[in-house]
């Protein structure tokens, strides 16, 4: 299907990579992943194996050397062929630009380069009971011992830490903070630290990757275990909610194309009067519509990430296509089960289960109303509500 983004030679070279890739496993292997909780280590392999997880981290530590840009390729074309990897999104991309960014020589070199071939993956506790729209409200607290750091709290909604080697956290600064005023600090923490457990929260989320509740019990880190400067925690977070952002925005504009394309196919073969089904406008239209939206949902997203790579401020633009690509990639996958008929709602079709992964994006990792609030206050000078 063509569409409004043309790649650049070295784009669509990735994008061919990880086309060859997935098309070994097919979006059915996703699926039954998935559904039983079966994990998707071969793939991962094989995506670490050929450079497609640490695309975007500095080639001095095992990644490829590029950038937002490359990875909203190999996530968006990922999504595309119907595999929405949202440890992709968490590991190699928000631990992973943070670490780049912010941590010391000695850390990067610990993980970057496993982060890159995929061989350990991180987890991100930002989100906890009471702190998921509103961060500020880190109650997990880091405090000062002799040789590091104890860390007590909980985290909520934390993806995929039952696979992951460590979790990136975000605590608050016992020292540093006053009651009016939480200063953050980033540590690594290793998940088989003492003290630390999780407890699975079930959802209707048909994806590999699972969201867990974890306890921090008087955790112990040493001093290697923290990420940059105590207190500046907010500002280093930040580095990686913009490729978060706009990497949702990539997985949501995959999503949209599978979507379509699938639709597209269907309503061209299925006939159930005199044409095929897609001769008709109120099933034409409303996919036509949909290819509009998806296809203006990733030309915000690669505007964002080319901002985002020539360090200029990307807030606004990834919060745009955060929210352009996840409204349309809901609007194309619903039309679609639509265009299926009752085979919509079939496995065989591997449409409908693809539902709760698309609508969490409207929820998270920023819901759409913080996105709005962001446009509101940010882009436009409203005041706040609050
Ligand atoms: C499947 C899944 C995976 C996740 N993975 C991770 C992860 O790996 N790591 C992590 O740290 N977090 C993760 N999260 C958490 C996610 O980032 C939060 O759910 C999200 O930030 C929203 O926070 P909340 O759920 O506490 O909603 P709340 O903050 O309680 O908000 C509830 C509703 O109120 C609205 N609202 C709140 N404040 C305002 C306001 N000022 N104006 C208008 N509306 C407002 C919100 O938009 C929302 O609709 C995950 C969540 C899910 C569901």
């Amino acid at each position: 299907m063509p569409g409004l983004h043309t790649d650049s030679v070295e784009h669509k070279a990735i994008r061919e990579s990880v086309a060859g890739i997935v098309s070994r496993y097919g979006p059915e292997y996703f699926l039954e992943r998935g559904r039983t909780g079966g994990g998707i280590e071969e793939l991962w392999k094989d995506l670490g194996a050929s450079g497609l997880l640490g695309v975007h981290l500095p080639e001095e530590y095992g990644g490829g050397g590029g950038g937002m840009a490359e990875a909203v390729v190999v996530v968006e074309e990922l999504a595309a062929h119907g595999m929405p990897l949202l440890i992709w999104v968490i590991s190699p991309a928000i631990c992973g630009s943070i670490l780049a960014h912010h941590a010391s020589d000695d850390m990067k070199r610990r993980w970057l380069p496993d982060l890159a071939d995929g061989s350990k993956k991180m987890a991100f506790g930002l989100t906890e009971p009471d702190a998921g729209s509103n961060a500020h409200n880190v109650k997990t607290t880091a405090r000062r011992t002799e040789s590091g750091w104890t860390i007590s709290g909980a985290k909520y909604y934390i993806s995929a830490i039952d696979q992951s080697d460590a979790v990136l956290l975000v605590t608050r600064d016992a020292q540093l903070s006053t009651p009016e005023k939480s200063l953050l600090s980033l540590f690594v923490v290793p998940t088989g630290s003492p003290g630390l457990s999780f407890q699975q929260i079930d959802t209707s989320i048909v994806s590999p990757d699972r969201q867990f509740t974890v306890f921090l019990d008087d955790v112990q880190v040493g001093e290697e275990a923290l990420i940059g400067v105590t207190g500046n925690g907010l500002r280093q977070v930040f580095d990686g909610l913009n490729p978060e952002r706009i990497l949702v925005g990539a997985l949501c504009s995959g999503i949209g194309r599978y979507a379509i394309g699938k639709a597209v196919d269907y309503a061209k073969q299925r006939q159930v009067w005199s044409t095929p089904i897609g001769a008709h406008q109120g099933i034409a239209h409303p996919l036509a519509e949909s290819h509009i939206a998806v296809e203006l949902g990733r030309l915000a997203t690669v505007r964002s990430a080319e901002l985002f790579d020539a360090g200029e401020s990307a807030g606004e633009a990834a919060n745009i296509a955060k929210f352009a690509a996840s409204e349309a990639a809901l609007k194309a996958l619903d039309q679609a089960i639509q265009t299926h008929g009752g085979n919509g709602l079939a496995h065989e079709y591997g449409l409908s289960e693809l539902w709760f992964v698309t609508r969490l994006m409207r929820s998270a990792p920023v819901s759409r109303e913080m996105v709005l609030n962001f446009v509101a206050q940010t882009s436009l000078g409203l005041p706040r509500s609050y």
